[in-house]
C-alpha cells in the first residue's frame, strides 16, 4: 500500500540543523517527500524561506515548529503544524522561550569548565547560526570536533544529560501554554517522539491526558527515534486517546542523522494521519505533476542520495 510520503519533523540552521531551509526543501523533494514541514526548535524564523522553497519545487508544505516544554521534571517536545507563522501570541511565546537559552548556554559552559573543558561557550557558538538559539547540539558538535568524544551518543551520555557536567536544569514553556499558542494560531499540536522520554507509565498517562485536556490533537507514531516496538505502542495510544498520528524523520544533518528526510516506514492503516485534519492549512506546491517531480528537484550538492 502506498501512502503519502509526509515528513513533518525536520531542523534547519534556524535551530540545530546543519542545512538552510532551502537546502532542506531541496533534499526533501529529491527524496520524494510529498508533504514537508520544517519544525525548528522554538523558532519560526525559517518558515517563509521554507514555504517559498517548497512552492518553487512543487512540494506541498505545512508550517511547523517544535516547542520545548517542561512537564513532570522532564523536557517534552510539542510539534505545532499548520499555524499562522505571523501570529503575534505565538511569536511572543517563542521569543520568551528562546530568551532563556543564552544564559543556559553560559551555565552549561561553566559546568564543562569545572571538569576541565575550557572554552565551551565560544566553541559551541562557532556552530550557531541563529544567535538566539544555542542548543545542546551545538555543544555536542564542538565536543566531537575537538576530540573530547568520538560521537554524538557518547557526548550526550557523558556530558549533556541529567546529572552530567554540562547539563543545566531549565524551565521551558508549560504544556498548556504551548498547546494554546499553536491552536490559537490555527494549527494542531502533536506530542513529538514520545518514545524518548524517561517517564513512568503513570507520568506518561498524565502527559497524554493533560495534553488532550489542553486541546492537543496528535502524536508522532512514526519518527526517526522510534523502534518498531515504540511505533506499535504509540499507535495504540493514538487510538486510546483519540489522537491523530504523525510521521516525521527529525532530520538534523546529512552527517549526523540516522534517518534521512522521507526515509520512514508508512503509518499503519487504521490510524488517522494528522495531515488529513490539516488539509485546509497545506500550501500546495503548485506545479505538482507527479511525472515532473524528478525534473523539478535539483540534485543534492555533495553526492548521491542514499536510501535510508
Ligand atoms: P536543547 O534543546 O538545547 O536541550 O537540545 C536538544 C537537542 O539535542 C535535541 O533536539 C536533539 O537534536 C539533540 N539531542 C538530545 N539528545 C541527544 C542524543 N542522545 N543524541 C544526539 N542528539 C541528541
Ligand atoms: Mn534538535
Ligand atoms: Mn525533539
Ligand atoms: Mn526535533
Amino acid at each position: 500500500m502506498h501512502t503519502l510520503n509526509a515528513d513533518l519533523h525536520s531542523h534547519s540552521t534556524r535551530s540545530d540543523g546543519t542545512l538552510s531551509p532551502r537546502a532542506l526543501a531541496e533534499r526533501a523533494c529529491a527524496r520524494q517527500v510529498q508533504l514537508w514541514a520544517l519544525t525548528d526548535h522554538d523558532d519560526i524564523g525559517g518558515q517563509h524561506e521554507a514555504a517559498a522553497a517548497a512552492q518553487a519545487l512543487g512540494m506541498d508544505w505545512l508550517s511547523g515548529v517544535e516547542i520545548s516544554v517542561s512537564f513532570a521534571g522532564e523536557t517534552v517536545h510539542i510539534v505545532g503544524l499548520g499555524m499562522d507563522v505571523d501570529d503575534p501570541a505565538l511569536c511572543a511565546g517563542l521569543a520568551r522561550i528562546r530568551h532563556g537559552r543564552s544564559q543556559r548556554a553560559l551555565d552549561m559552559a561553566e559546568g564543562l569548565a569545572q571538569v576541565g573543558l575550557k572554552g565551551a561557550h565560544e566553541g559551541a557558538l562557532r556552530y550557531v547560526s541563529n544567535p538566539d538559539l544555542v542548543s545542546r547540539t551545538h555543544f555536542a558538535r564542538w565536543l566531537v570536533e575537538t576530540g573530547v568524544c568520538s560521537d554524538f551518543g557518547s557526548v550526550f551520555r557523558r556530558y549533556l544529560t541529567h546529572g552530567k557536567p554540562g547539563f543545566v536544569e531549565h524551565r521551558w514553556a508549560g504544556l498548556g501554554e504551548a498547546v494554546q499558542w499553536i491552536t490559537d494560531a490555527g494549527g494542531l499540536a502533536v506530542i513529538a517522539h514520545p518514545g524518548r522520554y524517561r517517564f513512568s507509565a503513570t507520568a506518561e498517562f498524565a502527559l497524554f491526558s493533560e495534553f488532550k485536556t489542553h486541546g492537543g490533537a496528535g502524536v508522532e507514531v512514526v519518527t526517526g527515534s522510534h523502534g518498531a516496538g515504540d511505533t506499535l505502542k504509540y499507535a495504540a495510544m493514538a487510538d486510546e486517546f483519540g489522537l491523530y498520528a504523525s510521521r516525521g524523520s527529525d532530520f538534523h544533518s546529512p552527517e549526523e542523522s540516522r534517518i534521512d528526510l522521507g526515509g520512514l516506514p508508512d503509518l499503519a492503516g487504521g490510524l488517522r494521519p494528522v495531515w488529513q485534519a490539516l488539509r485546509h492549512r497545506v500550501r500546495p506546491g503548485g506545479r505538482a505533476k507527479p511525472d515532473l517531480r524528478s525534473e523539478s528537484c535539483p540534485p543534492i550538492a555533495g553526492g548521491a542520495v542514499s536510501a535510508a
